[in-house]
């Protein structure tokens, strides 16, 4: 969308293909409703994938300041939140979705642009003596299917990745990409939930809290998150895992352990914590070790930290030592939940891999299809959670434009 607003802009003709029956679905799905589109604390290392030299360039050229400026061109003012992360003001996708719409629409009447939905995309394929693009698309006409054809000399296959199917991206873009014979590398999900073996998130369902969360990999520490932690049935959630999820894919794709160790007692160092339970133990010595914890840990949880110390959580808390009381803090300060997968794709945020650098020319531009433009999600290129994603969107849609309108007026100038 923000592709085809540019181009518009810069005076191009238009054709946008999508195949779910309105443009912008999954944004409206973005940021829990609010759309996270961008980050003020952005710096090439929140990016991963081989693409990481194309989408250097892309943000030289558009840098987010530029980004900025165009969603305020649009009306659309950043508000700050915690981490850098930026929302429209209204703290609503849908507002961001709407000016978009209404933008194109205004296209739409004035004739330079022509949007057609419902329709998928199938195959695409350059006509090498006639220099165009020819695209294969299938829609419905009632109840029947019906095969569509389009060439153009120059085409943005900005059709995401494979996350959240549900939402339009389900992978065609990549297969098409594959037919085109460009370098596809494997693909995984990202920002998704983290599945575990252990029962245990199933007995803790529904309980979150605030955390800084460490992934491990035996004794080694990978990587560490603050945020939320939510368990689920099979699993854990949140913002936190969420940030963790590449690191831990990682680490399951080469077949090393993972393991995420929360911090439920956060706000104590480990000496001050050690110090509070010896007092604790003291005070209360007539009551379960349990009933000891009470209070200070959420009730679901205590049986689960006691059981990770194997001590027994009916003794009494006068019969806590020293080497006890350490062995609690110790899983206090790192309660673990193994990690054996990732989610699936179904409810993933993101796709970590796509069409590899090597495909690409200058910029956006496929090395072996002149005028043939790749970018977003569909690219061997993903950023941390907290709004990268759509920056990085946002800047490939811009830079294509730009691109596509240079190479427009280069035919133009060589033909006249
Ligand atoms: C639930 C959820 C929440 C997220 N929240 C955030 C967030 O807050 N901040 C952030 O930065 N990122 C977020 N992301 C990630 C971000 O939305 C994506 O990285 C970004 O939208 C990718 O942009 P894109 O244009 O490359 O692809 P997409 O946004 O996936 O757009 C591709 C479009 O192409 C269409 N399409 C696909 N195949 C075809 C075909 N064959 N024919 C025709 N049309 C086709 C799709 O229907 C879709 O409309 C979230 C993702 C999800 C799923």
């Amino acid at each position: 969308m923000i592709c085809a607003v540019e181009a518009l802009r810069l005076g191009l003709k238009v054709l946008l293909i999508e195949k779910m029956e309105r443009i912008g679905k999954k944004v409206l799905a973005t940021g829990n409703g609010r759309c996270n589109l961008a980050n003020r604390n952005f710096d090439m290392t929140h990016y991963h994938g081989s693409c990481l030299p194309a989408a250097e360039v892309v943000f030289e050229e558009y840098p987010p300041e530029r980004i900025e400026d165009f969603w305020k061109g649009l009306g659309i003012l950043y508000r700050e939140e915690e981490r850098g992360r930026c929302y429209p003001r209204s703290l609503q996708a849908s507002s961001v979705i709407n000016v978009l719409r209404r933008t194109l629409s205004y296209y739409e009447q004035e004739g330079s642009l022509k949007v057609l939905t419902d329709t998928v995309v199938t195959g695409i394929r350059l006509d090498k003596k006639q220099k165009l693009y020819e695209i294969t698309c299938r829609t419905r006409e009632g109840e029947q299917a019906k095969t569509l054809q389009f060439k153009s000399s120059q085409a943005a296959l900005l059709t995401g990745g494979k996350a959240s199917p549900r939402l339009g991206s389900a992978g065609e873009g990549l297969e098409m990409a594959g037919k085109l014979k460009l370098p596809v590398t494997d693909l995984r999900p990202g920002i998704c939930r983290l599945l575990s073996p252990d029962p245990m998130t199933r007995r803790l369902s529904g309980l979150r809290f605030d955390t800084r969360a460490c992934l491990l990999s035996g004794k080694e520490r990978i990587a560490e998150a603050r945020g939320e932690l939510l368990f689920t049935d099979d699993g854990i959630s949140g913002p936190c895992a969420l940030d963790l999820s590449r690191q831990a894919g990682e680490l399951l794709k080469e077949g090393k352990p993972a393991a995420i160790a929360a911090d439920l007692a956060e706000e104590y160092p480990e000496g001050e914590l050690f110090a509070l339970m010896m007092e604790r133990c003291e005070l209360l010595k007539a009551v379960s070790l349990e009933e000891m914890l009470e209070g200070f840990l959420h009730k679901r949880i205590i049986p689960e930290v006691i059981s990770q110390t194997g001590l027994d959580r009916k003794a009494a808390a006068g019969t806590m030592d020293k080497r006890k009381t350490g062995a609690l803090c110790r899983v206090m300060k790192s309660f673990c939940v193994e990690i054996s997968a990732l989610d699936s794709f179904k409810d993933a945020q993101v796709t970590v891999g796509g069409v590899h650098q090597k495909a690409l020319g200058q910029g956006l531009e496929c090395a072996a299809y002149p005028g043939l433009y790749l970018g977003g999600e569909l690219l061997d290129l993903d950023g941390d959670c907290g709004g990268y994603n759509l920056m990085f969107a946002a800047a490939c849609g811009l830079s294509i434009a730009s691109g596509a309108a240079a190479h427009q007026l280069d035919v133009e100038g060589g033909r006249g």
